[in-house]
């Protein structure tokens, strides 16, 4: 099979490789879409966990292939659908008491396992879900980036009516902001340094604006009559955002933390103490999320507007080079079949 290899800091080549092998209980996929994600940005630059050489990608929709497995499943060849690539140790503290999303030592498809940029790839039967009736496979390799937007809003504590401010409109930011939406913010602000990410923001109908033009903190007080967002999104992981989101963010308001910051930033404590504010951490997604998110893309195809290039296999690397470059882009795909 054709795929893009990651060989070392800024290196990506397009190679023939041999065809997974299944062991028991797994199943093979042959991959239609791959996202790429900030996190194989990070891979790519050679500041992450992952060993070359290895084929990157956890973000994927494709069809079943092949299937080894003794126990009765509900899949078959055939299926299509997608994978949720988390992988779980099942015995640590936070696996044992149901939270196996923050599992000591989770582990991830395409980050140290083999993943989607190639013509196929094996995971294990438990991480397959079928994509419902009436969602592409272009649009269910959506699924993982919305599943962090779900994850995300439900680890919140939303209400109906709620003013909601996201600094950042990075995929993550835009899908955050929609499922905010769905879940009955009343307005959602948002915020980035990059023209083609706000106009996206407009398009999709949330309040953006560029913050090296506009003072956000004076933008959220003026629309917000002083009150500031009830609940805010943390989507950028710079040091700006870090600085402003307690002052954006009203007495007893939440702050939802859903970058990986690189290096720990400053953060204004005092505020959090006198303010009465919520500090909430959240991290990949559940299950039960993955789910969600299944629901969400078949009931409103709308959200998937911030995909906005596709990619042969071959131009994985041109990829994310026009992503790191920060070209025009949002959420690129690879289209992994000839
Ligand atoms: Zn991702
Ligand atoms: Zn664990």
């Amino acid at each position: 099979m054709k795929a893009a290899v990651y060989k070392g800091p800024c290196e990506i080549s397009f190679e023939e490789l041999a065809l997974p092998s299944l062991l028991d209980d797994e199943v093979l996929i042959k991959v239609a879409y791959a996202g790429i994600c900030g996190t194989d940005l990070h891979i790519f630059s050679g500041n992450y966990r992952t060993i070359p050489p290895m084929v990157i990608g956890h973000e994927l929709s494709g069809e079943i292939v092949d299937i080894k497995t003794k126990q009765n499943t509900k899949f078959k060849t055939g299926d299509r659908v997608v994978i949720r690539p988390t992988i779980y140790c099942n015995k640590c503290y936070a696996c044992l008491r149901g939270y196996k999303h923050v599992c000591k030592d989770l582990t991830m498809t395409g980050i140290d396992y083999p993943g989607a940029f190639a013509e196929y790839l094996k995971v294990p039967l438990d991480m397959v879900y079928q994509i419902p009736d009436g969602v592409s496979l272009k649009e269910a390799a959506l699924i993982e980036p919305l599943a962090v937007a779900v994850h995300s809003v439900f680890s919140s504590s939303l209400k109906i009516g709620d003013e909601v401010a996201i600094l950042g409109a990075g995929p993550i930011g835009l899908l955050i902001g929609q499922v905010a939406r769905l879940a009955g913010a009343a307005e959602v602000y948002i915020c980035d340094i990059n023209d083609f990410r706000v106009g996206k923001a407009r398009e999709l109908g949330l309040k953006a604006i560029n913050n090296q033009e506009i003072d956000f903190i004076e933008y959220i007080k003026r629309n917000t009559g002083g009150r500031m967002a009830d609940i805010t999104f943390e989507a950028a992981g710079s040091k700006y955002t870090a600085e402003v989101i307690t002052e954006i963010t009203s007495i007893r308001g939440q702050m939802v933390i859903v970058s990986a910051f690189r290096k720990a930033p400053e953060f204004n404590l005092l505020s959090v103490t006198f303010r009465e504010q919520t500090v909430i951490g959240t991290r990949v997604y559940s299950d039960e999320d993955y789910r969600k998110a299944l629901v969400l893309l078949q009931q409103h195809p709308e959200i998937t507007g911030v995909i906005t290039h596709i990619y042969s296999l071959k131009d994985t690397g041109k990829a994310i080079e026009a992503i790191r470059e920060g070209k025009d882009v949002l959420k690129v795909l690879i289209k992994c079949q000839e």
